[in-house]
């Protein structure tokens, strides 16, 4: 019988200590390539992101997290022991200067099948918000609605996209200190449409690794053309300047994070739906979402 999900046969280690395994030039675009596949393999493997004959829609924004993304994907797929099939899928959100032009010269020279979705988002923003307000919240929830009506469209049943290692913890904190809420973004999320499932396969890169990947490749980045895009006062800037920090003076932090989110003790929060009737009786308060997921 065929394995359920079988890109790779080991078992996940979050962060080796070596993750070119010793072999080559751990610098070299071939021994990153080898080790940034080997550890998307071990993510898509221990969630169960990919299985046979799945179609997956990769979310490709013209970023250096998407385009590795897609690139690491296809290496997979070439020699994966399962058949699936990948369709990148770019969202122009309508901003003035969006090169999709450029987007679309990498996914046809790298043979890809593609589309390209022309929307009002820009516009829609620009329209329904303050000018003051944050726009990232609205901005995020209209693209996931044209990425869910895509995928059924093109036929794919997952929706591949590029957070990573560092998305992961800074969503985590935000949450905390921003939102009241314990939670991140989950390697696999299944809509509750019942119809599209969501998966992050690079959740076991860091952004480091990405940027380096992207750079030794040569990716065509191209920017989102978004007034707020690279603003610091941005909540998520904040905390992503505020982990670099504590990285520099503690490392192993950023690590050590990550693997909390796999190592939760609910018995040791104060969340009546996770406590016993003998700890607590009363129902936790609805859910307020506010933070916005990256880019
Ligand atoms: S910074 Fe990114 S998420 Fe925020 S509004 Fe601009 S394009 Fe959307």
């Amino acid at each position: 019988m065929e394995p359920k999900s079988a890109l790779s046969p080991s078992r996940c280690q979050l962060m080796p200590a070596n993750p070119t395994g010793g072999r080559g030039d751990p610098g070299s675009p071939k021994e990153l390539a080898r080790a940034l596949t080997r550890r998307v393999g071990r993510a898509i493997q221990d969630y169960t992101m990919i299985e046979a004959g799945d179609r997956v829609m990769v979310a490709v924004s013209g970023g250096k997290d998407s385009y590795a993304l897609l690139d690491l994907l296809e290496q997979l797929r070439r020699r994966a022991p399962v058949r699936f099939e990948l369709v990148a899928a770019n969202v122009d959100q309508g901003y003035n200067g969006f090169r999709s032009d450029v987007i679309e010269e990498h996914l046809k020279a790298g043979g890809f099948r593609y589309h390209i979705e022309m929307t009002r988002i820009a516009h829609t923003i620009r329209t329904k918000m303050d000018p003051e307000d944050t726009h990232c919240s609205l901005c995020a929830r209209l693209r996931r609605g044209v990425l869910y009506r895509l995928a059924t469209e093109l036929g794919c049943n997952k929706i591949a996209l590029g957070h990573h290692a560092d998305d992961v913890i800074e969503t985590l904190l935000m949450l905390q200190l921003f939102n009241g809420q314990i939670k991140a973004m989950p390697p696999v999320l299944h809509a509750e449409n019942g119809l599209h499932t969501v998966i992050r396969p690079m959740v076991y890169l860091w952004e480091e690794e990405i940027i380096r990947y992207a750079k030794a490749m040569e990716f065509p980045i191209v920017c989102c053309c978004c007034p707020a895009c690279g603003d610091t006062s941005l909540q998520r800037q904040q905390i992503k300047s505020f982990l670099k920090r504590l990285e520099e003076g503690h490392p192993g932090i950023k690590h050590s994070l990550l693997k909390a989110t796999r190592n939760v003790q609910l018995p040791f929060l104060m969340d009546p739906r996770y406590l016993t009737s003998s700890q607590a009786s009363k129902p936790a308060p609805a859910s307020d979402e506010r933070v916005a997921e990256p880019v």
